[in-house]
């Protein structure tokens, strides 16, 4: 078994960028710019975001942390973000998801400006993504892609099993995976909550890679892998002893993996790694830069 390490491979990504914001700057231009918003006090929100702002102090980019009371309102979130997207100093906002109950988050991720949507969230980029154009991709999945790349790992032909399927990570991967994208041109299956347990075993023993994002910790045990299968766990759950695993049973699970990712230190570390290409991307075309 080998681990896919996700600070590794971040780390290798936001260095090669801070050496391209290097030379923009250098040109004389601005350094890139991330806004993010916070709403409330939700401790993994907090830690996430604290973790965005220090990556792009990494990368050599400048950004900014918004932090609004829980009583906010969604009208005054929607101003705000309605103010940023006009604000040609800023290539890419994210609102820290989840907002409170009281604000409908489809609305927040619809008024953020698609030029500006670095977490790919919006349904203008999710729309050209899953058409395999030009778009900023899912954070979590194209941090997933990446992590693939890096390591070389063949996905073409090979058959996946994406188990859950939200809207930002089992939907979104089980697409770009799919895709005829860099990486991608696998055959995808997308299981979910209504997935017989049959055909769900079915599925998953005789898979090449698995990945699987359901939030229940050791959800992915022995019994359900084939030797040699990959394993992307992009699972983050906090246990009563404090200890963060994933949705994968690593201690068993692993013995029988050629490659498998560590929570923490994989999917997680990835995912910020692509908020920074992304707003790479973002301050690039703002740029007109190839
Ligand atoms: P989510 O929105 O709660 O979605 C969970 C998905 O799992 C749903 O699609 C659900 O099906 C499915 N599911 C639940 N029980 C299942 C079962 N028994 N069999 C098959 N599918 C089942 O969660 P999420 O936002 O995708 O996050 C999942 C996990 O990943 C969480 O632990 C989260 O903290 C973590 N996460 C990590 C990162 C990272 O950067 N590493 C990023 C995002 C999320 P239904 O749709 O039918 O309800």
């Amino acid at each position: 078994m080998k681990l896919l390490d996700g600070k590794v491979c971040a780390d290798s990504l936001v260095a090669d960028i801070s050496r391209r914001v290097a030379g923009y700057v250098d040109s004389g231009l601005r350094k890139p710019h991330m806004t993010v918003i916070l709403v409330g006090e939700h401790a993994p929100s907090e830690s996430y975001v604290k973790s965005k702002i220090k990556s792009c102090e990494n990368a050599g980019f400048e950004s900014a942390l918004l932090r609004f009371p829980e009583s906010v309102t969604e009208t005054e979130l929607l101003e705000k973000i309605a103010a940023i997207n006009a604000d040609h100093a800023t290539d890419g906002l994210i609102v820290q998801l989840p907002v409170p109950n009281h604000i409908n988050s489809q609305n927040i991720i619809n008024a953020i400006d698609p030029e500006k949507d670095i977490d790919g969230f919006h349904p203008t980029n999710f729309g050209r993504m899953t058409l395999g154009q030009k778009a900023f991709r899912p954070a979590t999945a194209y941090g997933i892609c990446k992590l693939l790349q890096f390591y070389e790992i063949p996905v073409k032909a090979k058959h996946c099993v994406v188990i859950g399927r939200s809207n930002i990570v089992g939907k979104p991967i089980s697409i770009m995976l799919s895709n005829d994208f860099e990486i991608g041109n696998a055959t995808v299956t997308l299981t979910h909550i209504e997935t017989p347990r049959e055909l769900l075993l079915d599925e998953t023993r005789r898979a090449d890679i698995i990945i699987v994002a359901v939030g229940i910790p050791g959800f992915v045990t022995e019994d359900m892998i084939k030797d040699g299968v990959v394993m992307i766990d992009v699972g983050i759950n906090r246990l009563q002893t404090g200890k963060l695993v994933g949705d994968v049973d690593f201690e068993n699970v692993s013995k029988k993996c050629s490659w498998i990712t560590p929570v923490p230190g994989g999917v997680g570390r990835m995912t910020v790694a692509a908020l920074m290409i992304n707003t790479l991307m973002a301050y690039q075309n703002n740029f007109d830069l190839a």
